[in-house]
């Protein structure tokens, strides 16, 4: 219905200020290259079309990189890589496109050769290399480089997963970022603390990152952690409240395109979330849903973030915590017919539903993932504090005259009337054409889990266990996992 009054409108509007409902769907954009060195050079193409100053890293040097970034920003300045050896042909090439003059290479011989950089003067770009003698030394000096700060980030110089998601942070607000050891800061770490004036810290990384020896002994710190990198950095965007009206996503194992894409989302004022290449993160999940991110830009071709991925971020049911009952269980199986047993017919349906809002990018929770029995008001307590958005209830039918049959769902008044009734026509439809029974409509009545859950609810009567045409259908594996696809698109229609 909401679709069609869209369209209703835009034929009477005009496209100026309506646009179709297929645009309902998240926001994504994809920036990448065909290796580290031509992703850093689309990202400087999204940032700048001229820099005097280009800032040069090695493409495997992922400590020079990290803290490169916030002075790379400082100096409006593309951050580029390129190998060891020879200056890489994407970056000799776009420093001409930017007409650059400057060329800042942060890190030693060892990751930018002498070689690599005469190379650059034989453009006529002048070069300062900034490098210390050892990783903590390198970014010591980087921090010198910066303007002023009372503020610094520190994480752990081995571990770049943990720097990924602050570099935008540490970059916008022109913090340096220093490296400690997990057990022992480094003299340089603690002479550029002190010859800058570091008044406060914060420490990205759990006490395995950087122990609470050596947090202590930081200028009054603030810790974030995460139970991986993907948690954290979604941690990182929630705890230093970041902007995600555009979140930039990348693989939280590619650190080049990591690190280049911090820099933009530095340069745009968004932040930076992770995810592994195959599948979202539940971490990447989780704080698209509780900041109700719609607009996305993937960092990086395929396969370090895969298609798959990019259409989970497109799907507006992504991140939303889908809490799904398989109605009964254990000592009570419900309906009873047809050789079937309501509890195990529920429970099969509920668990394609699961795998297929999974694979969409939400983040499913089943009231019972086996044949246990729980009351129903632990039903509505575990759906209220898995702190769900939607809670589905999944049953099948019965009755004393066999001759009833078809599909039906319900929706309670109480909480959420006017959301539950627009879940439940969404899910309605499609399950009774789905499944090819009849259908008995979208009806109300306070069954105890929709009428006691507080968010959106309904309760799908799948088809009726005491029909024979009804039963036949929900003893095969197809109809079942049709059942589910219809729940799970009227699930996704709900959010468009
Ligand atoms: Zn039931």
């Amino acid at each position: 219905m909401r679709s069609y009054f869209k369209v209703l409108a835009m034929c009477f509007l005009g496209l100026v200020l309506f646009i179709p409902s297929a645009l309902a769907d998240n926001t994504v954009k994809r920036v990448g290259g065909s290796n580290r060195y031509g992703t850093a050079v689309q990202i400087s193409k999204q940032m700048y079309s001229t820099a005097s100053t280009a800032v040069i890293v090695g493409g495997a040097s992922y400590a020079d990189a990290i803290s490169a970034a916030p002075l790379a920003y400082q100096k409006n300045a593309p951050l580029l890589y390129t190998n060891t050896k020879n200056l890489s042909s994407e970056t000799k090439t776009r420093l001409k496109e930017l007409k650059t003059t400057n060329v800042i290479i942060v890190g030693g011989t060892p990751a930018v050769s002498s070689n690599t950089a005469n190379q650059i003067k034989s453009m006529g770009i002048s070069i300062k290399r900034i490098a210390g003698s050892n990783r903590y030394d390198t970014a010591a000096k980087v921090a010198k480089e910066m303007k002023s700060a009372s503020k610094a980030v520190i994480v752990n110089g081995f571990l770049y997963a943990d720097a990924l998601a602050i570099i935008p942070y540490a970059a916008k607000n022109g913090y340096p970022i220093l490296f400690t050891n997990k057990t022992s800061i480094n003299s340089a770490t603690t002479g550029a603390i002190k010859s800058k004036g570091i008044t406060s810290s914060v420490v990205a990384g759990g006490t395995g990152s950087i122990n609470n020896t050596v947090y202590k002994k930081l200028p009054s710190p603030t810790r974030i952690s995460g139970s991986n990198r993907y948690e954290l950095a979604a941690n990182i965007v929630q705890k230093l409240n970041l902007s995600t009206s555009n979140v930039y996503v990348s693989n939280g194992f590619s650190y080049p395109d990591s690190i280049a894409g911090a820099t933009l989302a530095a340069k745009k004022k968004q932040s930076l979330i992770l995810t592994n290449g195959e599948n979202l993160s539940a971490g990447a999940r989780k704080v698209i849903g509780n900041k109700n991110m719609t607009s996305f830009t993937v960092i990086g071709n395929t396969p370090a973030v895969s298609s798959k991925v990019a259409n989970q971020l497109k799907n507006p049911v992504v991140g939303k915590t889908i809490f799904i009952d398989p109605g009964h269980g254990d000592q009570d199986s419900g309906a009873i017919g047809n050789g079937l047993l309501e509890k195990d017919v529920n429970l099969d349906i509920a668990k394609r539903i699961n795998s297929k809002l999974n694979a969409s990018g939400a983040l499913p929770v089943m009231s019972r993932s086996n044949d246990t029995f729980y009351s129903l008001q632990e039903r509505v307590n575990k759906g209220a504090s898995a702190n769900a958005d939607l809670f589905i209830s999944i049953h099948a039918n019965a009755n004393d005259n066999s001759s009833a049959n078809g599909s039906e769902t319900y929706y309670d008044s109480t909480y959420q009337a006017t959301n539950s009734k627009r879940l439940a026509e969404q899910i309605q439809p499609n399950i009774a054409s789905r499944l090819g029974t009849k259908n008995r409509g979208v009806k109300t009545a306070g069954f105890y889990v929709i009428k006691y859950s507080k968010m959106p609810s309904v309760l799908v009567e799948t088809a009726f266990i005491t029909n024979k045409v009804d039963a036949s259908k929900l003893k095969q594996a197809v109809y079942k996992d049709k059942a589910a696809q219809a729940v799970h698109d009227g699930t996704v229609s709900y959010y468009r």
